[in-house]
């Protein structure tokens, strides 16, 4: 036996199994090692027949009685007895096990029991025939992928053979002190028990370890890459500058403690020489744009310009509002440069370059060439989506790189998808501030359209406002359009409705005209294309129905929800759908059910698949066997902050502990690359 041996060499392999597994991905003995068990079976405990009772989950083992199979349907339905007590046992699509089964056969089932009339029944139970005499194993029982013919029990089999032998000869990449500080298991240990865990803890360690390599393999790939592209130095920002300091004091709350984790990396970030690219994500509303401020202000307090970018003119106008009322009392002004008034934004140019302005927010045209800052110290983009983050390559200055920081709210995939690629370190903001109250989300066939419009109807009478979002009509945006002009048209001849009509093909004067209305309640009900999705605030507006909801994505739907609920009221969205498919009615349930991004991005996954999200599994570098993106986000963000260290310290990882670390990342970036990269 040996890890570069072909896999035939082993006993019971001949060359059919051996094509079995290379479906598999398993070609010689060592790649059983990346072979990883896809779930547990828990048989710890085997239940004698008598304690079993309706309603458990239960492992059982006994022996077969009668047998009825009913080949036209192919039902098999046994009982098994122990000699004293029998239990019913039902399988689907049996015709293999009915060939297997005879009076007296002992088998092994798992699953459910329930009352079928007065007798206790299991309904197609996971099940094992046993051999006469065969105890069954006991414990954790790894179950692994299949493919062509294998069968559970040969790769079991095949495994519980090579692995103890293979696991040792595992390559142990991190350094011994690393292993230390981070309480790991040994590699070939973690790879043991990871198969065979002698308990659960023990399994959730064995996984943490590789959940560990592998982030920490991606992670050090990504930045040993990004060192090729940026050789540029960056510039220090103050954050405990006097404009810092006033700001915090002024502040009329306290930071959550998501924001100040948040804030703790971000700042840690600005004060070194290092150029800054960071993602920061929080749910909507839960704050981000204060910790913007806070990151902007450092700059200021270093003699810095900042800038923010917003995806929109709209949400430019309106981040500049909100960033005035924080501004103001600090004597700082902001400029907002938009392509709406050529004679107002040739001034702001001019300002900025002369360094008259130090603040200024605006859309992408602040990264236009024409656009020269005195020394642009840090750039903010919310809402990174709209921008594609290979435009950072545009912001690098007269031989400086400025800080980065880049906000969304929580399309976790994307984030990964970032992660992964290299572009940014992430900062999450958890929770949201107090007293927000939950949004109440309800889903509606269109049988029950009037519901919704009743709702906003009371709204309105209460002096309240709503949104009508319109369907998405496949990116074709002039059919959207005229769904909402028909849609705004017919609200107008509702007595007391003041409604107002906005879409992405309205001058932007235009737009900024009704969305000034709308946030002046000059206007009740604005009729809408997603043009609203991201970051318009209006405290006042309380329910919001969603057209054509099926049509949207979750991240999506969950950014329109998050522009209800903004004040001190309680608020409702409706979703106006008669799904079609079992995703979207699955999207719909997962709105009524979530208000929380994270919890959504997850059902997402769920729902869409990992392997569509990203491609993840057709690209080398993700190389993510165990990790859960999702679920093990936490511990990504820490692999990362120790990849870093790492990298800071020993940027070519050329100190002798860092050679086997090195040996693994050169690999990981050679299978990754494409070739035309490397050449
Ligand atoms: P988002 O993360 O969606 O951009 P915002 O930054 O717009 O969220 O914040 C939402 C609202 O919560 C704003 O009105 C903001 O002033 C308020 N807010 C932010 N942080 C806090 C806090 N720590 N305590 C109370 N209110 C806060
Ligand atoms: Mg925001």
């Amino acid at each position: 036996m040996g890890l570069g041996q072909p896999l035939t060499q082993l006993p019971g392999i001949g060359p059919k199994k051996a094509l079995d597994f290379e479906k598999l991905g398993v070609r010689l003995q060592g790649d059983l090692l990346a072979l990883w068990p896809r779930r547990h079976e828990d048989r710890t405990v085997i239940t004698p027949l008598s304690s079993v009772q309706s309603g458990g989950e239960y492992t059982i083992v006994g022996s077969v009685g009668s047998i009825d199979y009913d080949p036209r349907r192919q039902v098999l339905k046994v009982t098994v007895t122990d000699g004293l007590f029998a239990l019913y046992a039902t399988f689907f699509h049996a015709r293999w096990l009915a060939r297997q089964l005879q009076p007296g056969t002992r088998i092994l089932l798992q699953g459910r029991v329930e009352y079928w009339g007065r007798r206790l029944a299991m309904t197609h139970p996971r099940h094992e025939v046993l051999s006469p005499g065969e105890e069954p194993a006991r414990g954790l029982i790894p179950i692994y992928p299949l493919a062509g013919d294998l069968k559970q029990r040969v790769v079991q089999q095949v495994m519980s053979l090579a692995i103890p032998y293979l696991a040792p000869q595992a390559f142990e990449p991190l350094p011994h002190t690393l292993r230390e500080q981070e309480d790991l298991l040994e590699r070939p240990q973690a790879i043991m028990h990871l198969h065979w865990p002698p308990n659960k803890d023990a399994f959730e360690k064995a996984r943490r370890r590789l959940v560990f390599d592998e982030f920490l393999k991606v992670s050090l790939a990504v930045m040993r890459m990004q060192q090729w592209d940026i050789g540029i130095p960056g510039v220090k920002q103050n954050p405990d500058g006097p404009i810092s300091q006033k700001f915090l004091d002024l502040l009329p709350f306290q930071l959550t403690p998501g924001q100040s984790r948040a804030w703790a990396s971000i700042r840690e970030d600005l004060c070194t020489e290092r150029p800054m690219t960071r993602l920061l994500q929080g749910d909507v509303g839960s704050g981000k744009t204060v910790v913007a401020i806070l990151a902007m202000l450092a700059a200021l307090d270093a003699q810095h310009q900042a800038a923010f970018m917003a995806p929109t003119e709209l949400l430019a106008e309106q981040q500049w509002r909100v960033l005035n009322t924080f501004t103001e009392p600090l004597g700082v002004q902001v400029g907002l440069l938009t392509g709406q008034d050529a004679g107002q934004a040739a001034r702001v140019r001019d300002d900025i370059a002369l360094g008259r302005l130090s603040l200024v927010v605006g859309t992408q045209a602040l990264l236009s060439p024409s656009v020269q800052f005195q020394k642009l110290g840090l750039v903010v983009i919310d809402e990174q989506h709209r921008f594609g983050v290979r435009q950072r390559a545009h912001l690098a200055q007269k031989g400086y790189f400025p800080d980065l920081l880049v906000m969304t709210a929580t399309p976790i995939p994307r984030t990964l998808a970032l992660t992964l690629y290299g572009d940014l370190d992430l900062s999450q903001i958890d929770g949201m501030p107090p007293g927000r109250l939950p949004i109440t989300t309800i889903h509606l066939s269109y049988a029950d359209r009037r519901t919704a419009y009743e709702s906003v109807r009371q709204a309105v009478r209460r002096g309240e406002q709503a949104y009508v979002v319109c369907p998405l009509v496949n990116e074709n945006e002039e059919l959207d359009v005229t769904a909402a002009t028909v849609l705004a048209d017919g609200m107008r001849r509702i007595p007391g409705w003041r409604v107002g009509l906005v879409h992405g093909q309205l001058p932007s004067k235009e737009k900024t005209a009704v969305m000034e209305a709308y946030r002046t309640h000059q206007i009740d009900v604005l009729v809408a294309t997603t043009i609203v999705e991201v970051g318009v605030d209006v405290p006042n507006a309380t329910v919001m129905v969603i057209e054509e909801a099926d049509r949207f994505g979750l991240a999506q739907l969950h950014q329109l929800r998050g522009r209800v609920g903004r004040g001190s009221k309680p608020a409702t969205c409706y979703l106006l759908a008669d799904p079609k498919t079992e995703d979207a009615e699955q999207r719909m349930e997962a709105m009524v059910r979530w208000s929380d991004g994270l919890k959504l991005a997850e059902q997402d996954l769920k729902i869409r698949g990992p392997g569509e999200i990203l491609g993840l599994r057709q690209h080398g570098l993700a190389g993510f066997e165990l990790a859960d993106p999702v679920a093990d986000l936490l511990l990504m963000e820490h692999v990362r902050d120790i990849a870093r260290q790492i990298v800071d310290a020993d940027p070519r990882l050329e100190q002798p502990e860092h050679q086997t670390l090195k040996k693994w990342v050169d690999e990981a970036i050679e299978d990754a690359l494409p070739t035309q990269v490397l050449h």
